[in-house]
């Protein structure tokens, strides 16, 4: 199998994901134009909608009952929540305090009959009427809910059966069998109610986090091929059942920067799946998955069309899902017509909507792209459907598969491929859209129709189940709205032929309103945007600033202090100004700044570019905060009295920044400092000294004068000690261990000068607490990434990870799994770029770090249970340290903060509230991850834990400026938070002015009755 380089295949043909809505909205209406007759649609698709409220389908009991309760209700999300989580609990009492949790936060009552006041089907009848009892029965308290009598304590486990088994059969409405065989077996069923019934069978399961579960996944695909094979030989793939595949199911790794891994391990597995579809002739299709695997699938697609030319020219089904909500659909559809034509193919394609949209919106709101690569509008999905309809129908190299349940999208579509006359198919959901399809395949002219027929168990369920509540449970889907009588038929069937509408979402850059632009990010799966990154790493570094003597530092502290004054009185608005002249400057210099900063600093492509939007947003947002909060204040007071409190800088201030974040950290001690009208001394770490110069150059690039910002380059215990020391220190802000904080502290409180004030923030022995509730590949994707990332190098890094027993063996196999997919690597390998683009850990920071972590890592060996280190290459064993994980017996055996990829493991039972005493007994108190589905337990723990930072059900780092103010109390520092609110005071010295306005003679104002 060749393995051709990723990059230069698209930089060409693709635009980049996110483009201007609007503008694409009229280009996608005018290739529309006199093309599609509306009305028509309506003529069509209003009966089948009069039919299928007349004479619901057997599944309606599923819309009913979240018509009744939408997923925007408290009850709808009760419910998903639910069915979510409760059906992979192991543990009673976790179960009980789950069930309570969700249905405390419900009112089921008094919907018990649908809208004529007829009785619910039997499904919603059951589900509801669970979910009311249980509501009814359960105690008010979730963390009690096993404390009450022993009645209670029945009827609850009681309703927490019915309840369990009221979710397994909404699970089941969506899933055609347990096995492929009692898939098949229903199959046949369906086909004898129609001869125009096909399927295409998906083995449930996706987001493979370990290599054995895509081997078991890809096992089970194989399996499925042979069983639909031995039931014979379609004439042609379109004419018989077929299978879909999901490729983050066969691959752990499956991500645009692993291509090296999916070329050599994923191929292979794929290939023989194409091989056995293509050798029974049956239609193999590549599932749509999140819009940042785009780019890969059509890779892949093009390397098995490749493969499929020269082995079984003959056979016209290998497939790909194509999602019209990505706004580059069209152009996707010209790249998968123009990969077919040059392997002289037929491809079959699945034209969908797209089931990830809200997840897109969130992705690109974290990462600040410039907008979304999915439309905004609902209307603009369906427009782009029926553009992208229009390009399939008229492509001879392709078998166009339309994959809707929208009455409107459907009569469309079948309107637009008379007119072309191209054979075609429609495809729906097992458990979805069964009326209006009733209808349609009454038409004499009727398609074929295929059904896509989920197949598994409900361990393998979750994840689809939970998408498919939510597209039922939304206001905005086709089905939802059909359940709901009040919404008429023209309205269901409204056109999307219209003029683009604005977005109701705020774009990514425009998060946080009018006050502060969002940094802006990059999407570095598209490779128009990485390809400038990747190029930056061939940059040769600048030299290092040479390091300043002790004298050399008083000199610049005294220079400093008598800069002042001057820099003092500089009107805040103008200091403000160069704080977003800097954070403009430093995001135009990305591309620059990640090449350094993976070079200089060890980080992976990734991080950098997450530092470098921190740093911009800690300039704009302490502009921000400057502005709001440093102007002077009108107290209120007496008449004939004016009462102003003003702030200002305190002289001079020293900051110390760390490696880990030589950028971050250091621009935003400076910065604060600088903005509050101190003059600065910056020492950055020894081992970091060109990022921090860069910085400092374009600081002053900014307009910021030379004298207000002197980088002191040097060791700690000579240079910072100097600086520190000095008697012009008017204040420290510190970041780095807990033993220089101390000394720091130790050596300000010698002065016989001023007493100054201390901003330290220093380390964490910081834990993940995880329930038997929580979603263990949402664990295992928690804990990879605190725990491991940056090679652990994050004051915010998981050390300890506590996990309930009844959970723990399950998810440590995960976790060892996913530890062994990590790639250890040079982040800045510029002859190299794609090996570097796949780093996750990079080398730790120097020997010396490198000696300290061996040295503790083989004393764990000794006291401790190894449960997984990762595969480290033997040429990287003097510059990287492999993560690896312990386990200990107790929390009590932690010691000290280990920096680097070293996680240890606890497991825990009982009462939650003794787990957390013990980890706030270790005296630090920076970062806590909790993983539960259950939310009172979740805001009882972050209630009782004494740390600055609580993440609930996601990772534990990245804090983000102005939205998660960092830092932490006890051994973790002093406070006040960076990026929050109160930080900048703590700059500032304060004076209140008070003028008696009455002294010349009297009280003008008030005897002129103003
Ligand atoms: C056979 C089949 C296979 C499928 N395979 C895949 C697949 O591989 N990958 C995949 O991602 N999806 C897939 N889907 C699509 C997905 O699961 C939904 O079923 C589909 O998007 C619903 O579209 P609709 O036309 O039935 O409903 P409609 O109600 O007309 O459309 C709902 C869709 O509109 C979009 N949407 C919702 N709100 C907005 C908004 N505010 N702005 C813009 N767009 C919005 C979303 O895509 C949403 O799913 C498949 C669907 C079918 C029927």
């Amino acid at each position: 199998m060749p393995t051709p380089a990723l990059a230069d295949r698209f930089s060409d043909r693709l635009p980049t994901p996110v483009r201007d809505e609007a503008t694409q909205v009229s280009r996608l209406l005018g290739e529309l134009q006199g093309r599609v007759d509306w009305s028509a649609v309506i003529a069509t698709g209003t009966p089948w909608v009069d039919a299928v409220r007349r004479q619901p389908a057997p599944f309606w009991a599923m819309e009913s009952l979240l018509r009744e309760y939408p997923i925007s209700s408290a009850e709808g999300l009760a419910l998903m929540r639910l069915a979510e989580a409760l059906l992979r609990v192991p543990d009673t009492e976790t179960a009980l305090a789950l069930t309570a949790d969700q249905l405390g936060r419900a009112d089921f009552s008094g919907h018990a009959a649908d809208a004529h006041g007829q009785a619910h089907p039997m499904l919603s009848g059951l589900a509801s009427q669970a979910i009311h009892l249980s509501k009814k029965l359960l105690p008010e308290d979730g963390e009690d809910a096993h404390g009450g009598g022993l009645l209670q304590r029945l009827g609850a486990k009681t309703v927490v059966a019915a309840t369990v088994r009221a979710i397994q059969l909404l699970g089941r409405q969506f899933v055609l069998g347990q096995s492929i065989a009692e898939a098949l077996t229903r199959a046949d069923a369906n086909r004898r109610e129609h001869a125009l019934i096909r399927h295409s069978f998906d083995m449930l399961g996706e987001g493979a986090r370990t290599d054995a579960d895509a081997l078991h996944y890809g096992r089970a695909y194989a399996n499925a091929i042979r069983a639909i094979a031995a039931k014979g030989r379609p004439a042609r793939p379109e004419d018989g059942d077929g299978i879909s595949i999901k490729l983050s199911a066969l691959d752990a790794r499956y991500e645009p920067a692993q291509f090296a891994t999916v070329a050599r391990r994923l191929m292979p597995r794929l290939l023989d799946l194409v091989n056995a579809a293509a050798a029974a002739n049956i239609n193999l299709t590549i599932d749509a998955e999140e819009s940042e695997r785009l780019e890969l699938s059509l890779v892949v697609l093009d390397l098995l069309a490749a493969h499929v030319a020269a082995t079984f020219p003959q056979w016209q089904g290998l497939g790909l899902a194509i999602q019209a909500y990505q706004t580059r659909a069209p152009e996707v559809i010209d790249e998968v017509t123009a990969i077919a034509r040059r392997h002289g193919l037929r491809f079959m394609v699945r034209l969908v909507k797209g089931a990830y949209w809200d997840g897109e919106i969130k992705r690109a709101q974290e990462l600040g792209l410039p907008g979304y690569p999915v439309w905004t509008d609902k209307r603009h999905t369906d427009l782009s459907y029926l553009a992208c309809a229009q390009r399939l129908l008229a492509a001879p190299e392709i078998y166009p598969q339309f994959a809707t349940h929208n009455a409107g999208t459907i009569a469309a579509i079948l309107e637009r491929a008379k007119a072309h006359g191209t054979p075609f198919e429609l495809q729906r959901l097992h458990g979805m859209g069964e009326g209006i399809y009733r209808e349609v395949m009454r038409r004499p002219d009727a398609p074929p129709l295929r059904i896509y027929a989920p197949v598994g168990e409900h361990r393998d369920l979750l994840a689809y189940l939970v998408r498919r509540l939510l597209e039922n449970g939304a206001n905005s889907s086709f089905v939802h709205q059909l359940a709901d009588e009040a919404v008429t038929p023209q309205m269901l069937l409204a056109s999307p032929l219209r003029a683009p509408s604005r977005s109701v979402l705020p774009m990514p850059l425009q998060l946080f309103g009018a006050v502060r632009a969002n940094s802006k990010g990059l999407d570095l799966a598209a490779e128009r945007e990485r390809l400038p990154l990747l190029a930056a790493l061939a940059v040769p570094m600048p030299a290092a600033p040479t390091d300043a003597s002790v004298e050399g530092a008083a000199a610049a502290m005294d220079a400093l202090h008598a800069a002042h004054r001057g820099w003092n009185a500089t009107p805040l608005a103008d200091r403000c100004a160069v704080l977003l002249r800097a954070a403009d400057a430093l995001e135009r210099r990305t591309s620059e700044f990640a090449g350094l900063l993976a070079q200089e600093g060890g980080k992976t492509l990734g991080d950098a570019v997450a530092e470098i939007r921190e740093a911009v947003d800690f300039c704009r947002y302490y502009a921000e905060q400057a502005a709001a909060r440093l102007a002077p204040q009108t107290l209120p007071g007496p008449t004939g009295e004016r009462n102003e409190l003003r702030l200002h800088g305190r002289g001079v201030f020293v900051c110390i920044s760390p490696w880990n974040f030589p950028l971050a950290i250091f621009a935003g001690q400076v910065v604060a400092a600088l903005v509050a009208g101190n003059t600065v001394a910056a020492k950055p770490a020894e081992q970091t000294p060109r990022v921090a110069q860069r910085f400092v150059e374009l600081l002053h690039d900014a307009g910021l004068p030379l004298a207000a910002l002197a980088l002191v380059c040097g060791p700690g215990e000579t240079v910072g000690a100097a600086l520190v020391a000095h008697p012009s220190c008017a204040g420290v802000c510190f970041t780095g261990s807990t033993q220089v904080a101390k000394a720091i502290n130790r050596t300000l409180a010698q002065s016989d000068g001023p007493i100054v004030p201390l901003i330290a923030e220093t380390g964490g022995l910081n834990a993940m607490l995880v329930d038997s509730s929580a979603l263990p590949e949402q664990v295992v994707d928690a804990v990879v990434q605190s725990a491991f990332r940056s090679a652990g190098q994050r004051c915010s890094a998981l050390r300890l990870l506590c996990l309930h027993e009844s959970v723990a063996d399950k998810v440590l196999e995960m976790v060892a799994g996913a530890m062994a997919e990590l790639v250890c690597g040079d982040p800045a390998n510029a002859a190299d770029t794609a090996q570097s683009w796949a780093v996750d850990v990079g080398p730790v920071i120097d020997a010396e770090a490198h000696a300290g972590l061996s040295r503790n890592i083989a004393r764990l060996e000794r006291e401790a249970r190894l449960i997984a280190r990762t595969p480290l290459p033997e040429r990287l064993a003097s510059t990287h340290i492999a993560p690896v994980a312990f386990e200990l017996r107790s929390i009590s055996e932690m010691r000290e903060e280990l920096f680097g990829p070293v996680l240890h493991v606890v497991r825990w039972r009982g009462a939650v509230d003794a787990l957390v005493d013990e980890v706030n007994a270790l005296g630090y108190g920076l970062t806590l991850g909790v993983h539960t589905r259950i939310d009172d337990r979740a805001m009882r723990i972050a209630e009782r834990a004494r740390v600055g930072n609580v993440y609930v059900n996601r990772n534990m780092i990245g804090a983000v400026v102005g939205v998660q103010p960092f830092g932490g109390e006890g051994l973790s520092g002093t406070g006040p938070k960076a990026g929050g609110p109160h930080y900048l005071y703590r700059f500032c010295g304060e004076q209140a002015v008070t003028v008696n306005t009455a002294a010349a003679g009297g009280n003008a104002t008030l005897l002129a009755g103003l």
